[in-house]
């Protein structure tokens, strides 16, 4: 049997498209773009030219979008960015940061690090399904705030939290008190392919995306900083003041404008994929669960607020890691949540901050779907499901 990829939310394989973009400034245009001779200004020309792709298509402007290694340098930069300069600024104000508590690790991480350094962090509670709650949203903003850092939407369960609604009770607070802090940083990593990222509808300052969960390559991701609060962003790598002096570091031509046709793509199919992506993972689990009568969805049961592409299911009484190794040797390849920390024996993080217990916690997975996702691939599931008899 050919093997089934159902691992989109943890990484995508490259467009092909994509990968001949990127060939071609791997071996003919490859100069740095810092020289001066006519391969640099090749590799300029490029650079330039993806910036602006990028900027058009989430409604920023040229000097706003920094390239980064990634989504997590990106998260990285924003929240250590915003910190450290606010620290300088402000030494005698110990800075307030909130962030969901259902964060990819790396805000989390990042958040709880800063702790070591002074930061307050609030970890917002999240319901059920993953929503976090405006009002205790409310209650937590205060005057120390300096940044707000809600994901888009979730790499394990898929919610969609309310990012315009969040960017609105900021503004009022900001304009109610007269203050240029909190600044807003979303992690769109997830929700770029399938959701309106235009940085002007959703009212942010600070947004993260990754390529390779739009079929770009891996290791690069971008940073959008609202050109109003770059003064108040510290740079997080030093070097020779490439991306506007704000991440140094050669840049990777081909990964760039790999990703930045990568983005274009995803862009144009964003409204078709959602609809065909939704239809296959309601139709995977209208099936599964006729086969499988105990089974359960850790997510909204009509998918409400939910990316088209994750389906999180609880399995009671079956170990994911088993189960995970049981369809590998089907040749189906899932995951039980982030890739992040897969190989860690632990329960998933996001489940029991959505209130599940840690058997419920241990024993789901998330089957995530994409581009190349056909519906044999998910009929080819349904029957190996029926003969393994779970
Ligand atoms: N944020 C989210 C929501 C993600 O899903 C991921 C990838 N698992 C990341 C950040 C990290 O992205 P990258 O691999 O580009 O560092």
């Amino acid at each position: 049997m050919k093997n089934i990829y159902f691992d989109y939310a943890a990484t995508t394989p490259i467009d092909p498209v994509v990968l001949k973009e990127m060939s071609f400034y791997l071996t003919k245009e490859f100069g740095n773009a810092g020289s001066l001779h006519f391969f640099g200004q090749k590799a300029m020309r490029a650079l330039d030219l993806s910036r602006e792709k990028i900027a058009k298509l989430i409604g920023a402007d040229f000097k706003e979008i920094i390239f980064t290694s990634g989504a997590t340098e990106a998260n990285n930069l924003a929240l250590r960015g915003v910190f450290f300069k606010f620290k300088k600024l402000n030494p005698e104000i110990k800075p307030k940061i909130i962030i969901s508590s259902i964060e990819h690790e790396s805000v989390l991480e990042t958040a709880r690090n800063l702790e070591n350094y002074g930061a307050k962090v609030i970890y917002l509670k999240v319901n059920q399904y993953g929503l976090i709650d405006l009002k205790q949203f409310k209650k937590e903003l205060d005057k120390n705030t300096i940044l707000v850092s809600i994901m888009y939407a979730n790499n394990e369960i898929g919610t969609i939290e309310p990012i315009k609604k969040i960017s609105q009770i900021i503004i009022n607070f900001k304009k109610e008190y007269n203050l240029n802090y909190p600044f807003f940083h979303t992690d769109a990593s997830q929700a770029f392919q399938f959701l309106d990222c235009n940085v002007l509808n959703l009212g942010i300052d600070l947004m993260t995306l990754s390529s390779h969960k739009i079929y770009g390559p891996k290791g690069i991701g971008v940073l959008y900083i609202k050109k109003e609060i770059q003064n108040y962003i510290d740079p997080q790598i030093t070097g020779g003041g490439q991306e506007f002096n704000l991440r140094s570091g050669t840049e990777n031509i081909a990964a760039i404008a790999g990703f930045s046709k990568a983005i274009e793509l995803s862009f144009n199919l964003r409204q078709q994929e959602f609809k065909r992506i939704y239809d296959l993972r309601n139709y995977f689990w209208e099936k599964i669960k006729l086969i499988l009568k105990d089974i359960k969805l850790n997510q909204n049961p009509n998918f409400k607020n939910t990316l088209p592409n994750i389906l999180n299911i609880y399995f009671p009484g079956k170990n994911s890691s088993e189960l995970i190794t049981k369809f590998d040797l089907a040749g189906i390849a899932i995951s039980s949540g982030s890739a992040c920390n897969a190989r860690s024996s632990e329960s998933s993080r996001v489940l029991l901050s959505c209130g599940y217990n840690k058997d419920r916690a241990m024993q789901s997975l998330r089957f995530s779907f994409g581009k190349f996702t056909k519906k044999q691939d998910i009929d080819k599931a349904l029957s190996f499901i029926k003969i393994m008899k779970l």
